[in-house]
């Protein structure tokens, strides 16, 4: 009885040795992860990156780059056993715990930032444990063109939401002069054209008026 009651009790101290892993549930996107933690699921955040968006309920912002983003992180993190590791600030305004995740050892949020899937991510401040090595990573990806900065033939980089040719049945607002384009006018995808309208009648209605060139 005693012997046993010492087997439980050294079982109960050798327990902190394996209780901080928690096992990845499901991979949501390049950044955000499902674990079992403390016995919950509970959504996690990862700190400091920001993954170009797949699962985004506004499709336009879903990226080619997002769903290799996603691919990458369920590769490496699903099903796995992971620790995470907090700072000051444990939740997002979402509910969802803001940590740095590591996985076999390795911390996951740089090893994004060092493999060009994000970059060093610092809308929310910067990190107090990892800064000089955020830095670092990414100043590497940035320099191998790695992923989101891999300059594509228009100069412009894959973070950036890949633009769709539109339909012909769409047209383009510029926001500035509030003058709208039909798809094929040259000035159709000029800087400023960022609002687009599914008809006529819809560009009319929010105040723009027909250009003078492609006269939608
Ligand atoms: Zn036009």
């Amino acid at each position: 009885m005693k012997k046993a009651l010492i087997v439980l009790i050294m079982l109960f101290l050798a327990l902190p040795c394996f209780a901080d892993q928690h096992k990845v549930l499901k991979v949501v996107d390049g950044d955000t992860i499902d674990v079992l933690y403390m016995g919950a699921k509970e959504r996690i955040r990862l700190l400091n990156v920001d993954t170009p968006e797949s699962v985004h309920p506004d499709q336009s912002k879903n990226t080619p780059m997002g769903e290799k983003a996603s691919a990458y992180t369920k590769n490496r993190l699903n099903n796995k056993l992971v620790e995470l590791e907090f700072e000051s600030k444990l939740r997002d305004r979402y509910g969802r715990l803001l940590a740095y995740v590591i996985v076999d050892g390795v911390n996951y949020n740089l090893e994004l930032v060092r493999n060009g899937w994000s970059p060093y991510h610092t809308k929310y401040g910067t990190s107090k444990k990892y800064h000089a090595h955020f830095m670092s990573a990414e100043k590497k990806a940035k320099a191998q063109g790695l992923n989101i900065w891999a300059v594509d033939g228009s100069g412009s980089t894959g973070f950036h939401t890949i633009a769709k040719p539109p339909a012909a049945k769409d047209y383009s607002g510029n926001v500035k002069s509030l003058k709208f384009h039909k798809s094929g006018c040259k000035y159709y995808n000029c800087s400023k054209c960022t609002v687009t309208f599914k008809n006529r009648r819809a560009a009319v209605h929010a105040g723009y008026v027909p250009c003078g060139v492609c006269k939608p």
